[in-house]
C-alpha cells in the first residue's frame, strides 16, 4: 500500500492564437496596426475580447497587456477572463479533495478516474500531514485503510462469484467494483482532469487558497496559483502568497471575485 502526502498538478494544455485569422480580423476592421506585448494566448485573447467590446484597438492606452488586464480586474469586468482556458491533471489526491473540487461548477469541466471501471485493490491512499506526522495516529490510520482495502478485495471476489452468470466479463467486473467501492475510504487516491477558465480559477483560488480551506485543497490551489502566476502573470500577478501560521501557503488579492 502506497501512502501519498503531496498532490501533483500538471498543466497539460493551454490555448493558442490563430495569428492569421487575428490579423485578418484586425485588417478587416482597419486596425491592422494593433499589437500587444504578450505572446501568451491566455493573456492575449481576453485583451482582444475586452477591446472588441468598445472596438478600442486604434489607440490603446500605454502599459500593454498587463495594464489592460490589471484594469479589467480592478473594475471587475471579469467576464472577459472567461476566454482564457487551461487544462490540468491532478493526481495524488484523495476522494475528499475531489468531492470539494467538483463543487466549483461555473467554468470548470471534470473527468475523474472511475471506481466502477478501475481496480482499486492496488489503490494508493492520501494521508493528511497531521496524522502522518504522528506515529500513533498514523498507525490507527494505516490499519483502518489496510482493512478497508482488504475488505474491498474480498467483496470484489465475492461479488464476481455472485454475478458469475453475467457473461460479459467487463460488465461483471463493473458490477462487482461499483458495489465493493462503497467500503473504500475518502483517503483513496484519485486522479482528475480539470479544465477551467481564468475567472473561475481566480474564484477557486480565493476560496481555497486561504486558512479557512481544508489543507489538501489549499495545497492544490497554491500549486495551481504558482503555475498560473508563471503562465499568465497579467491575470494572476495580483495574488501574493502569504505564509500561514500552520506552515502552509495562502494567497490574497485586492481584486476579489472579478
Ligand atoms: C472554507 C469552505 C467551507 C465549505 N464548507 C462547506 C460545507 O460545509 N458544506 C457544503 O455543502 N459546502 C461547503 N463548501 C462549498 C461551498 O459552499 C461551495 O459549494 C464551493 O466553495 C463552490 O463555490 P461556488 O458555488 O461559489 O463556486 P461555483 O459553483 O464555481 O460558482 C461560482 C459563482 O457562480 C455563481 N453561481 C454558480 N452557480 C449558481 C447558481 N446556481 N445560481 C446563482 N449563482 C450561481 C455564484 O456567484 C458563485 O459564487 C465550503 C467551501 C469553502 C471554501
Amino acid at each position: 500500500m502506497n501512502v501519498i502526502r503531496r498532490p501533483t498538478v500538471y498543466l497539460v494544455g493551454r490555448q493558442s492564437v490563430d495569428e492569421g485569422q487575428m490579423k485578418q480580423f484586425l485588417e478587416d476592421h482597419d486596425v491592422g496596426q494593433w499589437t500587444t506585448d504578450t505572446s501568451i494566448a491566455g493573456e492575449m485573447l481576453p485583451e482582444v475580447a475586452g477591446r472588441l467590446c468598445y472596438m478600442s484597438f486604434a489607440k490603446p492606452r500605454p502599459g500593454g497587456n498587463g495594464a489592460y488586464l490589471g484594469h479589467i480586474k480592478e473594475v471587475g469586468h471579469g467576464s472577459v477572463l472567461e476566454h482564457s482556458v487551461w487544462n490540468f491533471i491532478i493526481t495524488g489526491v484523495s476522494r475528499s479533495f475531489t468531492h470539494e473540487l467538483v463543487r466549483h461548477r461555473a467554468g470548470f469541466g471534470y473527468s475523474q478516474l472511475s471506481q466502477r471501471y478501475v481496480d482499486e485493490s492496488v489503490a494508493d491512499f492520501v494521508e493528511p500531514d497531521c496524522i502522518g506526522d504522528d506515529p500513533e495516529l498514523h498507525a490507527v490510520w494505516e490499519s483502518a485503510v489496510k482493512e478497508s482495502q482488504e475488505a474491498y478485495c474480498k467483496l470484489v471476489a465475492g461479488l464476481q462469484a455472485k454475478f458469475a452468470d453475467v457473461e460479459d466479463k467487463t460488465l461483471r467486473r463493473k458490477m462487482a467494483r461499483q458495489a465493493a467501492r462503497s467500503i473504500l475510504p475518502n483517503a483513496t487516491e484519485t486522479k482528475i482532469f480539470v479544465t477551467a477558465n481564468a475567472r473561475s480559477l481566480r474564484h477557486f483560488i480565493e476560496l481555497r487558497c486561504n486558512e479557512h480551506a481544508e489543507t489538501e485543497i489549499r495545497e492544490v490551489a497554491a500549486q495551481m496559483l504558482g503555475i498560473l502566476k508563471k503562465e499568465a502573470s497579467s491575470i494572476f500577478n495580483d495574488y501574493e502568497f502569504v505564509d500561514l501560521p500552520d506552515g502552509t501557503r495562502g494567497a490574497s488579492t485586492k481584486n476579489t471575485k472579478v
